[in-house]
């Protein structure tokens, strides 16, 4: 694979999902975090965006809901770029039917090298980063150069 250098900017596009037993942590660390959240764009799957309004007082945009798709649509959102950062509290002590949505989400997400948090203390610690506020230099496939070399 070829990759090429772009921004990870400034003024993130945060994608939060939340399992079902997770989403009482997911307020907490909103409501804990959200003068900073705040400043950014913000998606969320169905339940865990409404909760999160109503709870957080944050402005989401909010997808359909995870077992229906909505993890798919993040993993979209990821590909388009649209999305560049992901909260993403999965139960470790549950299995799900959308599990294999969930699986998808992480793989995606690993593709496009965008950052993900899978608990509460490294979104804590990625929130406090300095670069969390910057922009970044972020490597993703070339997809220019993907298809080229598979077209020629
Ligand atoms: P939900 O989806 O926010 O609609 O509950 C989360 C998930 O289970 O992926």
């Amino acid at each position: 694979m070829d990759y090429k250098t772009i921004e990870l900017p400034a003024d993130k596009s945060i994608a939060l999902v939340a399992h079902d037993n997770k989403k009482k942590d997911m307020v907490a660390w909103c409501k804990k975090h959200q003068s900073t959240l705040n400043k950014h764009t913000l998606y969320a799957t169905g339940t865990t965006g409404s909760i999160i309004e109503k709870e957080a007082g944050l402005t989401i945009n909010k997808l359909i809901s995870g077992p229906l798709g909505g993890d798919q649509q993040v993993g979209s959102l990821i590909v388009e770029g649209k999305v560049d950062f992901l909260i993403f509290l999965w139960d470790p002590f549950e299995p799900l039917p959308h599990d294999p949505d969930v699986k998808a989400l992480l793989r995606i997400a690993a593709v496009w090298n965008i950052p993900v948090a899978c608990n509460q203390i490294s979104a804590d610690i990625m929130i406090a980063s300095p670069l969390f506020n910057e922009t970044t230099p972020r490597s993703v496939p070339d997809y220019d150069r993907y298809l080229k070399a598979r077209t020629q």
